[in-house]
């Protein structure tokens, strides 16, 4: 066989092989970053285990995070679908190799939760002592609720499963879950705060293009349950939705717009 002749029956034979090799490279990648994503607890060198709790960190975990787990169970337990042996993973992903695995999408978040495998992302520096969270340009939140916000995803998948939380709208995943986190905030005497209502009425008329739509989801949700009186399932249900509410909340504020609480400032 003359040389050429050699050279050209190699040629594609070497490029299938190099082809097949990058294949199964790039294959093995993908797989290590999915794993990481789903089970990033090899990446965390401490973690503690407290009620239905795991925290997971790379930093050291102050004892004061036992107060904080209890104050956001207490908070939880005001929620319908509350489930206390749902296993919640908490993940401080300051400073982690997650953290730069996933930077794209998690940089500005406060936190996100995994779905199928209960992993609640923490993102910010954690300040468990002042029960905070602090951005990387100084802006402070609140620990607490971020681990409680997350968590309620937890529960709203175990109560419905994967599959159904899937397609619920994004309204009511958020918005169920800011409300449960911001009750305070939300509702005045067991009722939905007139003042709150009044304070966000132009995001309410705007919705769902205010930018505060998230909070404005957690009015709504808050109306839902307190007003209206549904239950978890009633508030899922596909009859209920996004824009008939947010009207029918600014009709209850113009219906209702001196009220108990309002009795009380004038006098
Ligand atoms: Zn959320």
């Amino acid at each position: 066989m003359s040389p050429t002749k050699f050279y050209n029956r190699l040629k594609p034979m070497k490029t299938k092989t190099v082809f097949k090799y990058m294949g199964g490279v790039c294959i093995t990648i993908m797989g290590i970053y999915i794993y990481l994503i789903l089970f990033p607890q090899v990446l965390f060198s401490n973690k503690i285990s407290y009620r239905n709790f795991k925290i997971y960190s790379n930093n050291k975990i102050d004892d004061k995070i036992y107060k904080i787990i209890d104050n956001s169970i207490v908070q939880l337990k005001t929620c319908e679908i509350y489930d206390s042996t749902v296993l919640q993973k908490v993940f401080f992903m300051e400073g982690s190799f997650y953290f730069t695995l996933t930077r794209a999408f998690s940089k500005e978040r406060a936190g996100f939760h995994e779905f199928l495998v209960n992993n609640t992302m923490v993102v910010p520096k954690v300040d468990e002592k002042n029960n905070a969270l602090i951005y990387h340009d100084g802006k402070v939140c609140n620990l607490a609720q971020t681990i409680i916000h997350e968590t309620v995803h937890s529960l709203q998948e175990s109560k419905l499963g994967f599959w159904r939380v899937m397609k619920i709208p994004e309204w009511k995943m958020e918005g169920y879950a800011f409300y449960i986190a911001k009750t305070d905030l939300i509702l005045n005497n067991g009722h939905l705060s007139n003042k709150y209502v009044r304070d966000n009425i132009e995001d309410l008329i705007k919705h769902p293009s205010s930018s505060k739509h998230y909070w404005m989801d957690a009015v709504m949700t808050g109306y839902l349950l307190n007003e209206r009186h549904l239950n978890f399932e009633q508030f899922m249900a596909d009859d209920v939705k996004e824009d008939s509410t947010a009207k029918e909340i600014v009709d209850w504020y113009f219906n209702n717009s001196v009220t108990h609480e309002e009795l009380i400032s004038m006098k």
